[in-house]
């Protein structure tokens, strides 16, 4: 069984996904056509640094910075370049900070100006697939019934869900277990209990499931080249309902 958290590591894996919450706030904030996706790692690093936390994924198994940034067709583990924005790109901006000794993992997908019709759904939908999934991230339920919140929901669109990468367990490690699949059974898998601290992250395809890995090692990429979104919470399971860690709202409020 894993060790379910302790309240004092409770609330300075809190500290950590409210930092993280507003990182991509600031980052947000940035957010335009024109804007290299190199600046939107700029200012998430000076915002995590000036906090006094470290960006944990720089350097993580050789990451090469601050932020994980995908545009369109890249599902996650972007690098941040000098590709400048477009009007109608979607940008998924994933974010980790080490602080105190543990750590705050988050991810949000951000419209650059306006896009078309079903890029917006599949951002509406794949945030919702997540509250879903946090939704059955209560005691006594077990994982695959996240999964299965999250996969029943998205391809309920006609989305895909991709199977290769999953949420996960954080606490001093950024990964630890239990992994979290996007997609599952009912009532399958290890069984969820009060204090265990999850990161639910659906990734989900317009079009087809499938993924691929490109030449750098990293990125993640469609098959078909359809868009991908990425959203992902920190969240304590309890009973009859998660405690959120992590937010959205500091992004929403902009
Ligand atoms: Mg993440
Ligand atoms: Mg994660």
């Amino acid at each position: 069984m894993i060790r379910p958290k302790t309240l004092e590591e409770i609330e300075l894996l809190r500290e950590n996904a409210v930092m993280v919450s507003r990182t991509l706030a600031e980052v947000g904030k940035a957010v335009a056509p024109g804007v290299t996706t190199m600046e939107l790692n700029r200012v998430a690093e000076t915002y995590i640094r000036d906090n006094g936390a470290i960006p944990s994924f720089l350097g993580y198994e050789g990451f090469p910075t601050a932020l994980c940034i995908s545009v369109n067709e890249t599902v996650v583990h972007g690098f941040p370049s000098d590709y400048r924005l477009k009007e109608g790109d979607i940008v998924s901006v994933d974010c980790g900070t080490f602080y105190k000794g543990y750590n705050g993992d988050s991810a949000y997908t951000f419209a650059v100006g306006e896009v078309d019709k079903k890029t917006q759904e599949l951002l509406d939908v794949t945030k919702e697939s997540l509250y879903r999934g946090i939704a059955a991230a209560v005691a006594g339920n077990r994982i695959g019934d996240i999964g299965h919140a999250v996969q029943s929901y998205a391809e309920s669109f006609g989305f895909g869900v991709v199977r290769e990468l999953e949420g996960h367990g954080i606490g001093r490690e950024m990964h630890e277990n239990p992994g979290v699949p996007n997609f599952g059974r009912r009532g399958h898998g290890s069984r969820l209990y009060d204090g265990l601290v999850l990161c639910i992250e659906p990734m989900i395809t317009a079009g087809r499931k499938d993924v691929y890995l490109s030449k750098n090692g990293w990125e993640v990429r469609t098959c078909d080249h359809s868009k991908a979104a990425h959203f992902e919470l920190t969240v304590v399971v309890r009973h009859g309902k998660a405690e959120q860690l992590s937010t959205f709202d500091y992004i929403e409020k902009l």
